[in-house]
């Protein structure tokens, strides 16, 4: 049976490894994973982690692992993969071999190029994302979310939930424009400004600027000392490169540190937005989108286009590799190819890679993709691949749950819907059998 590795240690891959035994692979299950936690789930990051409601997400214990022989190298990067020898070679130097691999390396997070180091300014995606940001809430301080997705319009309701003021810019014409089109968009809309957040559409962020007076030292040497006999002596940091003049007569600087870091740009104080205005907050967190994290994979062969490019059942181009989750971009049953960044397309994608790759019949991905975002009281769900730019019609409205079908060429390819999980879900078989919207619209 040889070896699988799977790199990446999320959601994708505790589901192949789960997926793989279920299926008969008898031989050796490695999961090597550059955080250092046991695998976790993301989803409550955004919301009760965030919230102060819960700290562990851990998918399953430890026993589970060894109970499976699913071996876990954790703390581990992959830094790259030969796959003519089919060899990886992880962060420290060594050597893996394997028979199979399977990429299940996920996204990071976006950030914004040439933006200053603040503290204050959070990116959301790992569990210490969470915690920093949870740790920096103070109910009556002021937040400024950039960005209207899924994470954005989360973490704008989590941090409403903690009594922090919100200031939520979007780019787009409305949150969510780009995924859900903008009519259901001025429905999210409506909901955030209904719990007390300024949302700002039609705009980003163009700086933020820092207090300029909070400053950090952080050495980790064990003996470091300065003596100065100097009369005038002063430091000038801005943070990159850092100087330190002494008019003294003897003047020594001792340090053994091995790691240190200067943080002197303060604490975001204020951020100028794209039309002018300017905001004074306490915290920014920027929900700008996710870049696949293949950083580990260029040069070597395997091809590569926003994702892992994949076939409809995860193999990619280079023999005996894979890709699943978020960072794969599957060949979809309709035709075109993308990537899904959804929980439940996680676990869908391990059990067709799985069955392919112990050689079962592999069965259909789901042709009928699921999400969920908890925004408030208000669970939004969604069936099938809805684009921002199918046209919407909007079935229902009650001021705050609602219902819409996303029609493109005259069929029903997808609905959305916010409190409403029975309507939601009863439209599962017309968007896999593509009903003419007409049929939906009449039923109304
Ligand atoms: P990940 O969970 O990102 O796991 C990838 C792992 O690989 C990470 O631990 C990463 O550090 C590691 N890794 C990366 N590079 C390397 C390397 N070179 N070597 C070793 N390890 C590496 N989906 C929903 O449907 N509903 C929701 O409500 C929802 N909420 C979410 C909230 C947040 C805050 C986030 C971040 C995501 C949310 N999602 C939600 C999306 C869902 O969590 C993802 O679809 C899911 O986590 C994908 O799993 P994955 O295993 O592909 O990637």
């Amino acid at each position: 049976p040889g070896r699988v590795v799977v790199v990446g240690a999320g959601l994708a891959a505790v589901r192949t490894a789960e997926e793989l035994r279920r299926a008969g692979f008898d031989g050796e299950l490695v999961l090597v994973g550059d955080e250092t936690h046991l695998p976790y789930d993301r989803p409550p990051l955004s919301k009760e982690v965030l919230r102060g409601d819960r700290d562990d997400t851990t998918l399953r214990p430890r026993e589970f692992f060894d109970e499976n022989r699913i071996e876990l190298r954790l703390g581990t990067a992959a830094r790259s993969v030969d796959t003519a020898t089919r060899t990886l070679t992880l962060a420290d130097g060594s050597e893996l071999g394997y028979d199979e691999l399977v990429v299940a390396t996920g996204l990071r997070p976006r950030r914004i190029p040439g933006l200053p180091d603040l503290a204050g300014v959070h990116v959301l995606r790992s569990l210490e994302d969470s915690r920093a940001l949870r740790a920096e809430i103070v109910p009556g301080s002021r937040a400024l979310v950039v960005g209207a997705g899924f994470i954005g319009c989360e973490v704008a309701a989590s941090l409403r939930a903690r009594d922090v003021d919100v200031v939520l810019v979007e780019p787009q014409p409305t949150p969510l424009a780009s995924v859900l089109g903008a009519e259901v968009g001025e429905l999210v809309t409506r909901l955030h400004r209904s719990e007390g957040v300024d949302v700002r559409s039609g705009v980003g962020l163009s700086e933020i600027r820092g207090d300029g007076v909070a400053s950090e030292i952080h050495s980790d040497g064990v003996a470091s000392e300065i003596h100065s006999d100097g009369v005038a002596s002063e430091i000038h940091s801005d943070g990159v490169a850092s100087e330190i003049h002494s008019d003294g007569v003897a003047s020594e600087i001792h340090s053994d540190g091995v790691a240190s870091e200067i943080h002197s740009d303060g604490r975001v104080a204020s951020a100028l937005l794209g039309d002018g205005t300017e905001v004074d907050v306490d915290l920014v967190i920027l929900g700008i989108g996710s870049v696949p994290a293949v950083e580990w994979l260029e040069g070597s062969g395997i091809e590569l286009d926003n994702g892992v490019v994949c076939d409809g059942v995860g193999r990619t181009s280079a023999p005996h590799v894979w890709a699943v989750g978020d960072v794969a971009s599957w060949q979809l049953p309709a035709g075109g190819r993308r990537r899904i960044e959804h929980w439940t397309n996680a676990g869908e994608q391990a059990s067709v890679l799985a069955k392919s790759l112990v050689g079962a019949e592999p069965g259909a991905a789901a042709q009928v993709p699921y999400f969920w975002s908890d925004q408030y009281d208000l669970k939004i769900q969604g069936l099938g691949a809805v684009r921002g730019d199918d046209t919407v019609h909007v079935v229902r409205d009650d001021g705050r749950k609602f219902l819409a079908y996303y029609e493109r060429d005259g069929k029903l390819v997808g609905v959305v819907g916010a409190g409403l999980a029975g309507q939601v879900m009863k439209t599962r078989a017309k968007i896999a059998a593509g009903a003419p919207i007409e049929e939906l619209l009449a039923a109304v």
